[in-house]
């Protein structure tokens, strides 16, 4: 029996890969021809699937990919990918041999590390480092003039660490008001002004950056949110340039669907209670999915109407109020769109009080992944049998 490739339970992601390569070809179109894109897939690429993703945004012309820890990097390493892999968080001096086998470039910001890794990296091995400087964050990186100059000559003064590349982090590229990242890049450009050799690569701009601010272009940006058709934030939403097509959408199907009298109770607690006679779905989708139970009342699409989750959400499985009776087996969009409906991730980060960047990536490994392009399903990819 063949179950690699396949899944049991009718909850289902679909990745519609054209659209990453789409948004990412628009905001090539936005940078200069010297301007390489970067694009970031950490977090299974912000829960999209990180190899085809990675695949998707070579194609698209990214000529570097971003994650950010070690072991993501190497997952796409056993997955095939060959391209550059830049480490954007803390790695250990000790797993530095790891690293330079399998051909990552690591982020460093600290003298000592590099003295320690430079006593434990094997003598037939090399590296490729980013040095991180810290403008404004106050997350990781090098915050000063002397700091920084200290680092570029322990690293210059070893042959096997090559420093590739500079690049730091704005905190507030997203917002209507540039000036703090103004300030930050004033403060980037004072600290590469200490630099006795600028590296191959420098960068500073995420999505939000490389899209709305070209004074911190440098040579490559680092682009996340924008490649998965999301905007940055919702107060630069309307003045963004280009048109971005979200990616990701979440199905299910009707597995039970029942009519219950007046006064019933539906879920646990027993907390919702049928003002009528009703017909009530049930969904194969819970909070062990990502489907949390604070979108208890969120709108779902069944045959292209918004109909209501009531009661509590279960662990696995969820109920919906239909307005009549729809058969078994009916498909309904939770992400995404049915007729002229649509539930987008902006909808549901409201709804959550949060962030898009945070919806996609907390819809768990338990939902499989479909990939489509041009139409037709490319890949399945169901973790829980791989
Ligand atoms: C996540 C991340 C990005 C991508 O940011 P988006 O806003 O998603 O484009 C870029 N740089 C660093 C250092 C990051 O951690």
């Amino acid at each position: 029996m063949e179950y690699q490739g396949s899944f049991y339970r009718d909850t289902w992601v679909e990745i519609d890969l054209n659209h990453i390569e789409d948004n990412l070809k628009s905001i090539k179109k936005l940078l200069p021809n010297e301007v390489e894109m970067i694009a970031v897939v950490k977090a299974n690429a912000y829960g999209h699937g990180d190899i085809q993703t990675a695949e998707a945004a070579l194609r698209a012309g990214a000529s570097m990919l971003a994650v950010a820890f070690m072991d993501e990097a190497i997952a796409l390493r056993r997955k095939g990918i060959t391209a550059p892999i830049l480490v954007l968080g803390a790695s250990r001096p000790e797993d530095i041999n790891v690293a330079a086998e399998l051909n990552l470039t690591l982020t460093v910001f600290q003298e000592e590390w590099i003295v320690k890794a430079a006593g434990i990296l094997k003598p037939e091995l090399e590296i490729s480092v980013h040095i991180k400087v810290d403008t404004g964050m106050n997350r990781i990186g090098v915050g000063t003039r002397d700091e920084l100059r200290k680092l570029e000559a322990s690293i210059t003064n070893n042959r096997q660490i090559r420093m590739e590349g500079i690049y730091t982090h704005f905190a507030t590229a997203d917002e209507l008001d540039l000036s703090y990242s103004g300030e930050q890049l004033e403060r980037f450009n004072d600290l590469l002004g200490v630099l006795d050799n600028l590296p191959r690569y420098i960068h500073s701009s995420n999505s939000a950056a490389a899209i709305r601010f070209p004074e911190a272009h440098f040579n490559a940006v680092r682009v996340g949110i924008a490649m998965y058709g999301l905007t940055p934030s919702l107060e630069i939403a309307a003045q963004l340039p280009i048109a971005l097509k979200e990616a990701f959408s979440l199905h299910s199907r009707l597995v039970h669907v029942k009519k219950i009298n007046k006064g019933e109770k539906v879920s646990y607690g027993a907390t919702y209670e049928a003002a009528e006679d009703e017909w009530i779905g049930t969904l194969p989708i819970g909070y062990a999915d990502g489907w949390i139970r604070k979108l208890q009342g969120q709108d779902v699409l069944v045959e292209g109407r918004r109909v209501p989750i009531v009661g509590r959400i279960c662990m696995d499985q969820c109920m919906v109020k239909l307005p009549s009776y729809v058969p078994v087996g009916t498909n309904c969009t939770l992400i995404g769109s049915q007729k002229a409906e649509t539930i987008s991730i902006n909808e549901i980060a409201s709804k959550l009080e949060t962030i898009n960047y945070e919806i996609p990536c907390m819809i768990s490994n338990r939902v499989p992944r479909i990939f489509k392009q041009n139409g037709k399903m490319l890949a399945i990819n169901n973790p829980l049998l791989t």
